[in-house]
């Protein structure tokens, strides 16, 4: 079988007629118009292999993901995405492999409206590198910096699930088939909360997804606004197969996953004590957790079940400081 060539590869897998581009992929760049009255929000992330994802991760699952987490930055920004470009580096180019990204990497775009206007292909070590760009109305962008003393705190969803599924897979903690199901969907399919990023502008004083765990995710939203906060683990979003950990003796992995556990891409965010954040959470089918305070002086303070401070906070994840 002859190989296939950089532009057969591009036009067979990756060129899609645009919907909301002037001109798509093909040419020597794309071109777009945002609306009136619209801000650009852009965001680039990059997924390496053996970092961010295993070498044998399912191709279609991969697809999601490299678009999925682009997506939440857009989400954390009140901004609904509208274009992205995908830059690989592909080992070899296998039809089953690339046709089955596609599939992934296209049934998210689609479901989101989202036109892949533009990339690169080279030979390399797996790596995936999306730039994502979308609109948000001029000045309502939801920004890290915002919060202010008494405000309350959210995260959407469930927290610690992909931490949890990474922790099985690694022989950490063996869970239940069902409970292993429900982790790696969310370890290997987030969803981003785009919608909820949308509803938030003009609710929210202060956002961002968490991507590498809740306590230094927060932590750059204290850092940003210049306060503190106090938050209740009793309070934190959890699934069974959390509760099970937890309930099982591996008390402090939990809570770990919980706290820290990276990939779990909800959003945090701020808002008024008094908002009435319900009608929201119904309309998007989508939990949403009063999980504390924001406080005048600095620094987190994570409570326990018994309301005493922990001592020591799991720390973030850091590429560079393990
Ligand atoms: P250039 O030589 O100008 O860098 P390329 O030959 O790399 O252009 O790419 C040709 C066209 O294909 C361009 O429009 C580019 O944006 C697009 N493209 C390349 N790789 C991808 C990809 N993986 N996904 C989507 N579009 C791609
Ligand atoms: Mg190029």
């Amino acid at each position: 079988m002859k190989a296939l060539s950089e532009f057969e590869l591009i036009d067979r897998f990756f060129r899609r007629p645009p919907r909301r581009a002037l001109l798509g992929v093909g040419d020597d760049a794309a071109l777009i118009a945002p609306r009136r009255r619209h801000e650009l929000a852009v965001a680039v992330d990059m997924l390496v292999v053996g970092r961010h994802f295993f070498a044998d991760v399912e191709p279609e699952a991969l697809g999601h993901k490299t678009l999925a987490v682009n997506l939440s930055d857009m989400a954390a920004m009140g901004a609904t995405p509208r274009w992205a470009l995908l830059a690989g580096a592909l080992p070899e180019a296998d039809p089953a492999w690339l046709a089955a990204f596609a599939r992934g990497f296209f049934a998210l775009a689609d479901a989101f409206e989202v036109d892949l206007i533009g990339g690169d292909t080279t030979r390399g070590p797996l790596n995936l590198c999306v730039t994502i760009l979308g609109e948000v109305p001029a000045g309502q962008a939801l920004l890290r910096k915002g919060a202010r003393p008494g405000e309350a705190i959210y995260v959407s969803g469930e927290l610690g699930n992909a931490a949890l599924a990474l922790a099985h897979h690694r022989g950490r903690i063996a869970l239940a088939a069902d409970d292993l199901a429900r982790c790696d969907a969310a370890l290997l399919r987030p969803m981003p909360r785009v919608a909820l990023g949308e509803q938030l502008r003009g609710q929210a004083s202060a956002a961002i997804d968490i991507s590498d765990g809740l306590v230094g995710d927060l932590d750059h939203i204290l850092e940003a606004s210049g306060v503190g906060a106090t938050i209740e683990i009793a309070r934190l979003p959890r699934s069974s197969a959390l509760e099970h950990v937890l309930a099982g003796g591996e008390r402090a992995l939990a809570l770990d996953c919980l706290l820290a556990g990276g990939d779990d891409y909800e959003l945090c965010f701020t808002a008024p004590a008094d908002a009435d954040l319900e009608p929201l959470a119904q309309q998007l089918d989508l939990r949403l957790t009063r999980i504390g305070t924001i406080e005048r002086r600095a620094g987190l303070v994570v409570h326990d079940e018994h309301g005493r401070a922990l001592e020591k906070l799991p720390a973030a994840f850091d590429h560079f400081s393990e």
